[in-house]
C-alpha cells in the first residue's frame, strides 16, 4: 500500500496539517502517514481536539487508523469510502468543535447523499474560528460554491469547560464550482458583537465603547449579548464588515487577566489593517479558502496577506492535489489563485 508521508513539523508545525490531510485523505481515497505531529507546538502530538478530528474523520470514512492516542505523535489513516449520515463527535474538552466540523466537512459537502452533524465543545476559542465566524463569513463563501450547508447554534463552550454544542446539516454537490473573489469594494456593513456568559455585562458594554471609539463607529453598530447557558463565563467582542463580496469577522477573546478594552482592542487591530488593505479576505479566512478552492480546481481571491499558516497549507494541499497556488502582490492585497494542473 503506498502512503503520502507527511512531516508534521515542517513550516508551521501545527495541527492544521493533520486537519488537512485527513480531509484530504477522505476526498481522494490516499492513505497517509503523519510524524512529528505538531512538533511546532508547546504540546505537541494528538490534543483532544485533533483526537476528535481523527476520530470523526475516520468514522464518516470508514478508515483504518493507528496511531489514535492523546499525546501521539505519529499516525497512519487508511480511508475506505466517505459515508454521508448522521454523526454526532463530541471533542469532550474546550477544544474547538468547529475545527472538527472543518475536517470532515469538505467530504461531506461533496458526499453522495445529505448529513446531519451534531458537533460538542468549544464553539469560542482563541487561535480557531469561533461559530459566529462559520456562519456568516465562511459558510456563505462556501455555499456560493454549490453546496448548502445550514448551522444552529444550541449552546455556547469556553475554555476550560466546554460544552457547547451546534448542528451542521449539509447538502453536497457533485463538484464544487470555482470562486473569484475579487477586490473587496465598498463597505456596507458594520456590526460590533459583544457576547459575555455568566459574566457581568457591563464587560460587553466597555467593549463596545472601546472598539467603536477605536474604529470611530457610531452606536447603530453595537450588538450586546448575554447569555447564562454555558458552564464555563466566556466573552467575545467580534468586529464585523461587510461588502458586496464578503462578510469578515475579526475576534477578541476574553481572558483571565486581560482587560475588555485589550480584548476590544486585540479585534480592531486585525479590523484594520483589513481596512487598510482592498482585500476580500482577511489572514484566518485567506487561510480556510485555500482547500475547499484547490477542490473546485479553479479560483482566486484577494488577502490582507498569506501567513506561514496558509503557506503550511498550500504544501499540504499540494501533497494530494494536482494543484498549483499563484501569490502576486498588487496595490493594497494579495491576489491569490489556484488552478488545477491534473
Ligand atoms: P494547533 O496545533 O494548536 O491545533 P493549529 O495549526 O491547528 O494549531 P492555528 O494555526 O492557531 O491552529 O489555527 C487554526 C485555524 O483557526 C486556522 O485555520 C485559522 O485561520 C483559524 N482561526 C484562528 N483564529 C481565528 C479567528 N479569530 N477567526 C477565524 N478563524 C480563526
Amino acid at each position: 500500500m503506498s502512503l503520502i508521508e507527511i512531516d508534521g513539523s515542517f513550516g508551521e508545525g501545527g495541527g492544521q496539517i493533520l486537519r488537512t490531510s485527513l480531509s484530504l485523505s477522505l476526498l481522494t481515497g490516499k492513505a497517509f502517514r503523519i510524524d512529528r505531529i505538531r512538533a511546532g507546538r508547546e504540546k505537541p502530538g494528538l490534543l483532544r481536539q485533533h483526537l476528535t478530528a481523527v476520530e470523526a474523520a475516520a468514522r464518516v470514512g470508514g478508515a483504518k487508523v493507528e496511531g489514535a492516542e492523546a499525546g501521539s505523535k505519529c499516525l497512519t489513516f487508511v480511508p475506505g469510502p466517505v459515508r454521508a449520515g448522521e454523526y454526532r463527535f463530541a471533542v469532550g474538552t474546550a477544544g474547538s468543535a468547529t475545527l472538527v466540523l472543518q475536517t470532515v466537512l469538505p467530504a461531506l459537502m461533496l458526499a453522495s447523499g445529505e448529513s446531519t452533524l451534531t458537533l460538542e465543545g468549544g464553539t469560542h476559542n482563541p487561535a480557531a474560528p469561533p461559530f459566529d465566524f462559520l456562519e456568516r463569513t465562511f459558510v456563505p463563501l462556501l455555499e456560493r460554491m454549490g453546496p448548502r450547508v445550514k448551522l444552529e447554534f444550541e449552546r455556547y463552550g469556553f475554555y476550560p469547560a466546554g460544552g457547547g454544542r451546534f448542528r451542521a446539516i449539509i447538502s453536497p454537490v457533485p463538484k464544487l464550482a470555482p470562486l473569484e473573489l475579487g477586490a473587496r469594494g465598498e463597505v456596507v456593513s458594520r456590526r460590533i458583537v459583544a457576547m459575555v456568559a455568566n459574566l457581568p455585562f457591563h464587560i460587553a458594554l466597555r467593549e463596545l465603547e472601546t472598539a467603536a471609539d477605536l474604529l470611530n463607529w457610531g452606536p447603530e453598530t453595537h450588538v450586546k449579548r448575554s447569555t447564562k447557558d454555558s458552564i464555563s463565563p466566556g466573552n467575545t467582542v467580534m468586529v464585523e464588515i461587510g461588502s458586496g463580496e464578503v462578510t469578515e469577522m475579526f475576534t477578541g477573546f476574553g481572558q483571565r487577566g486581560v482587560t475588555a478594552e485589550q480584548v476590544a482592542s486585540g479585534a480592531v487591530d486585525e479590523a484594520r489593517e483589513y481596512l487598510a488593505s482592498t482585500a476580500a479576505a482577511g489572514e484566518h479566512l485567506a487561510d480556510q479558502l485555500l482547500l475547499p478552492m484547490a477542490l473546485a480546481g479553479a479560483g482566486s481571491f484577494t488577502a490582507v496577506k498569506l501567513n506561514l499558516h496558509a503557506r503550511t497549507n498550500m504544501e499540504v494541499i499540494r501533497r494530494f492535489l494536482d494543484v498549483e497556488f499563484g501569490c502576486r502582490e498588487s496595490g493594497q492585497h494579495v491576489e491569490v489563485t489556484v488552478r488545477g494542473i491534473g
